[in-house]
């Protein structure tokens, strides 16, 4: 097929779902030869039955007119024989003679040899010899009767030596068959008579004996110039053949093609099949008739065998074709659906990839697919939740740094801002009182002038876990405010309580007796300023920063080493 055409073929199939079209296929693939040797053979069939019934029942025909002939021509060799005879010879001599009491005994004579000759034949039913004027010489013979066969002989055309065989009425209604045979006299050749016998028409039955054509056929002698069937089979029972059959044999006549084999339509509209065959110097004929639809009997039931075939092997095409249709469209649609869900991000999917055709192997690697997709993915989810661990753990090091002081390790500059306005705003919202101590290492400058900035550094480490230490609730933040001051912001504290934290910080610094030569102390100390109030919806931060500092102004102002509670009074100081 060429490339293009080809194209077409499959663009066109492709439109139609696969199942349909491997039932179509299958119905063209088990249904069409069906049908096309059904039919040929049903064609092949028929014509075989037609060939075989014609054949047979020509042979028929053929051989029942030849034993007709035969039964036919025994009678009429004996009749030759009793024409020719001395003594029929001599009897009609005396019969036209002269002598009275000799034709008196011809007359009861020829009785007697006709009694002789056809005696042993039983089927003889009638002979009887007539005279020149048509005049059975029968002395004893009932007048109806007589009068009866001298009709018949005077229908009979010129004989001129041969029989001539005839239906008459042998009483009763009944037709017998009848043969007449002119007599001349052997010496000078000159009419001497009409010999008349009568056949029962069972004397030819026996030739329609034994003889079956099946498929209903009739088998009987048709005469031809009028129609009356002379003798039938004892199974049919019609007395005058069918017109069309009279017109068929008259157009065989005509015709030398065919002509021992016709059909016809009789006016029941029935077709028949006949085998014709004529009886030589007669006008009868020999017919085997066969109706057509018995002789396609045979032939329908072969037809009819074949449609239920052909109903069969479509019904099973169909449930077959149906369960392969379904056993590739059903395992494409779920690969197809499992697809889907793949598709949208359903790893997890798998199909059922039992078997061994192209859809397995489909369904195993698109399984090994989902399954690689299914490892990247998990793998991939790991590492998303690992680098996601490592950046919060990065994340929670960088807030905590941005929000420590690095020299100190307490919370720097930003994270006091921050929680200092939180607990603000919780201490509004709870009505609880908020303290915030502010602390300055005395005489630092000088420290870190005497012992260098790294000591400095120590000693701010130093202080910053003393805060630590003595801040020890959860709520208490305690951050590097700026250079060598601190700040501690209590939350939930009363006054007092704030001030006993503030002094216990400021004794436990001198405690560490760290040794500052250029302080009046001798030590290192600290100066504490603190601010507690109850703060409303108006206050700041800035105020409590600024209460808190003005405190510690005032306890580096009142000596140093000291604690010193701030007020809003004390602001205006
Ligand atoms: P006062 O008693 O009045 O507080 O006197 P002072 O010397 O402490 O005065 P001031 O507060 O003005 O001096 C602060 C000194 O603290 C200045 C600076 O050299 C020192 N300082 C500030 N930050 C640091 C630091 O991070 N490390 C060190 N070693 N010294 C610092
Ligand atoms: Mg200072
Ligand atoms: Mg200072």
């Amino acid at each position: 097929m060429p490339r293009r055409l080809d194209f077409l073929w499959l663009g066109f199939l492709r439109k139609i779902e696969i199942r349909y079209r491997l039932i179509n296929s299958f119905i063209l693939v088990s249904l069409v030869p069906l049908l096309i040797s059904g039919l040929l053979a049903y064609r092949e069939t028929t014509r075989a039955t037609q060939d075989k019934v014609r054949a047979y029942s020509v042979q028929v025909a053929k051989q029942i007119s030849q034993n007709l002939m035969l039964r036919m021509e025994k009678i009429e060799d004996i009749s030759e024989e009793l024409a020719l005879s001395d003594k029929l010879q001599r009897l009609l001599a005396n019969y036209y003679g002269d002598d009275d009491a000799a034709a008196a005994a011809a007359r009861s004579g020829v009785a007697r040899v006709l009694l002789d000759t056809f005696g042993s034949l039983p089927d003889v039913n009638q002979k009887y010899l007539l005279d020149r004027r048509r005049q059975v010489i029968d002395p004893q013979i009932f007048a109806p009767l007589a009068s009866n066969i001298s009709r018949v002989a005077e229908e009979a055309p010129d004989l001129s030596g041969r029989a001539w065989w005839t239906l008459y009425n042998g009483g009763h209604g009944q037709k017998s068959v009848a043969m007449l045979r002119e007599i001349r006299f052997t010496g000078n050749n000159r009419p001497a008579g009409m010999l008349f016998v009568g056949v029962r028409p069972s004397y030819f039955f026996s030739i329609f004996e034994g003889v079956d054509l099946g498929y209903d056929s009739s088998l009987f002698i048709v005469d031809a110039s009028d129609g009356a069937v002379v003798v039938q089979g004892r199974d049919t029972s019609f007395s005058s053949a069918d017109p069309a059959l009279l017109e068929g044999i008259t157009a065989s006549l005509g015709q030398r093609r065919n002509s021992d084999f016709i059909s016809y339509t009789r006016a029941d509209g029935t077709r028949f099949y006949a085998a014709i065959a004529q009886l030589p110097h007669t006008s009868w004929w020999v017919v085997s008739a066969t109706p057509s639809d018995k002789l396609n009997a045979d032939t329908r039931s072969v037809r009819d065998k074949i449609i239920a075939i052909g109903l069969l092997c479509f019904a099973a095409s169909l449930v077959l074709s149906a369960l392969i249709a379904r056993s590739i469209s059903v395992p494409l649609q779920r690969l197809v659906g499992a697809m889907k869900e793949a598709g949208s991000g359903d790893t997890t999917v798998r199909v059922e990839q039992a078997g061994g055709d192209e859809i397995a192997v489909l369904s195993r690697k698109f399984n090994e697919m989902a399954g690689k997709l299914q490892q990247n993915k998990e793998e991939l989810e790991e590492q998303v939740a690992l680098r996601t661990r490592e950046l919060e753990r990065a994340n929670r090091k960088l807030e905590a740094l941005s929000a420590t002081d690095g020299l100190t390790g307490v919370a720097n500059r930003r994270r006091f801002d921050e929680v200092l306005a939180n607990e603000l705003r919780r201490s509004v919202r709870s009505g609880h009182a908020l303290a915030l101590l502010m602390l300055d290492v005395d005489y630092f400058k000088k420290y870190n002038d005497r012992y260098g900035h790294l000591a400095g550094d120590e000693c701010l480490r130093i202080v910053a876990r003393v805060l630590q230490k003595s801040s020890r609730r959860a709520t208490d933040l305690v951050a590097r405010y700026g250079g060598e001051e601190f700040s501690v912001i209590i939350a939930e504290s009363d006054t007092a309580h704030a001030v006993q934290q503030a002094e216990n910080i400021c004794q436990a610094i001198f405690a560490l007796k760290l040794p500052h030569a250029d302080s009046p102390f001798g030590y290192i100390t600290a100066s504490i300023g603190v601010a507690s109030l109850q703060p409303d919806e108006e206050t700041t931060s800035e105020q409590l920063l600024r209460i808190a500092d003005q405190a510690l102004y005032h306890a580096k102002y009142q000596g140093r080493n000291r604690v010193v509670l701030g007020s809003d009074a004390t602001q205006m100081l």
